[in-house]
């Protein structure tokens, strides 16, 4: 099986099929997770995300349920740890309409299975403690990965993008020469739909989303998003907090120690370019100190951003293309840290089950 991309979603991808018992190579356009994965805050959180009754919330409480023991299992494989928490989530509303808006959606979020509860938060009109809602680090996951791939014996490639699927998935072109496989996976993130031109058919399954077979595959399209983070001398929150747009975490090191304050975020159609916008990060920093004011007089002690991996078509694209063999996994957007445990299962099922 070839795998074109190596975030998060190529990786645990490849690792699934690896352990299947199939031969796997994966290709990189750069070095592995080096794009939408390093730049993810790593909150695995339906809580501030979803408040729908469809298949992609449904989607995400599996992979959530299943964080655990994929990540026992990622240990085992790899022998190394990632620091994971299931920290919960308190969600502020600074107004009255705000504290109605929290309460109804609190309400669609209990019946499809996303607990919360009322809870007193000084300076907040209200708030909710979303218990289930949890934290990992996906520089630690992807490193993790990545010698759980190594040690299943998946061929890494990296430097080397994938140009063009040759026939119906019989096999790949980079810049150094074709290879043949069983099949491919197209796992690209933003950049997938590069890969997807030319393809004679543009018909995806719909495992997830539920789609008519004969939905056109969605685009792929980049959706940046800037993050900064400060280094902190103690631990200055425990549940992630979060107001509207804005989100607040720490992480904790593995030795215990307080690790970085994280805030994000900002949703921004600016293409692929990586250009640091300093006005965006003045504005997630003063909305992250009306969250937590010491981080008022602090100064960040980094700033970065990242492509979330979009669709058009508002859903991620994961499954098999009709009558040929090409299976596709992009588009998770701003949850493909949270969902990627279950695209690895799925994919695994639907590639092994022929
Ligand atoms: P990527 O990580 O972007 O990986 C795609 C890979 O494909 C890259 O390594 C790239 O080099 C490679 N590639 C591109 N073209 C080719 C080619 N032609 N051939 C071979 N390889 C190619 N999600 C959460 O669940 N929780 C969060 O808290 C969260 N926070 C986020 C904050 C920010 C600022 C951003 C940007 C994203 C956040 N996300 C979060 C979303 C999450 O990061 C993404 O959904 C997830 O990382 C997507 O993984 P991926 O593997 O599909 O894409």
């Amino acid at each position: 099986m070839i795998v074109a991309g190596g975030g998060i979603i190529g990786l645990a991808c490849a690792w699934r099929l690896a352990r299947s018992g199939l031969p796997v190579t994966l290709f990189d356009a750069r070095e592995l997770a080096a794009e939408a994965s390093w730049a993810a805050a790593g909150m695995l959180a339906p809580g501030g995300e979803m408040d729908e009754d469809n298949p992609l919330t449904a989607m995400a409480l599996r992979s959530l349920a299943q964080y655990p023991e994929f990540l026992r299992e990622l240990l085992e494989a790899s022998g190394a740890a990632v620091e994971y928490r299931r920290c919960g989530a308190v969600t502020l509303a600074f107004t009255e309409d705000e504290a109605a808006a929290l309460e109804e959606k609190a309400a669609r979020q209990t019946a499809i299975g996303i607990p919360s509860e009322t809870i007193a938060h000084a300076g907040a009109a209200a708030a909710r403690f979303y218990p289930a809602d949890a934290l990992v680090n996906p520089r630690d996951m992807t490193a993790a990965l990545r010698t759980a791939c190594v040690r299943s014996g998946v061929v890494i490639r990296e430097y080397e993008p994938v140009l063009e699927i040759l026939g119906a998935g019989a096999g790949i072109r980079t810049s150094r020469g074709e290879y043949r496989g069983e099949g491919v996976l197209i796992a690209s993130g933003a950049w997938s739909s590069g890969l997807v031109t030319g393809l004679v058919t543009g018909l995806v399954t719909g495992l997830v989303t539920g789609l008519d077979p004969k939905t056109v595959l969605p685009a792929s399209l980049p959706i940046r998003g800037h993050l900064i983070a400060w280094q902190a001398p103690t631990m200055l929150l425990d549940p992630i907090l979060r107001h509207a747009d804005t989100y607040v975490l720490q992480r904790q090191c593995r030795s215990g120690r307080p690790g970085r304050v994280i805030a994000g975020g900002s949703t921004e159609y600016a293409g692929f370019d990586r250009t640091l916008d300093e006005r965006i990060c003045a504005d997630i920093h003063a909305r992250a100190a009306r969250l937590l004011p010491a981080l008022a007089a602090m100064g960040p002690a980094e700033r970065w951003n990242g492509f979330r991996p979009a669709t058009d078509g508002d859903t991620p694209a994961i499954g098999r293309i009709p009558f040929t063999s090409i299976w596709t996994a992009f588009g998770h957007y701003r949850n493909g840290i949270l969902l990627a445990p279950e695209t690895a299962r799925m994919i695994a099922e639907s590639v092994t089950a022929g």
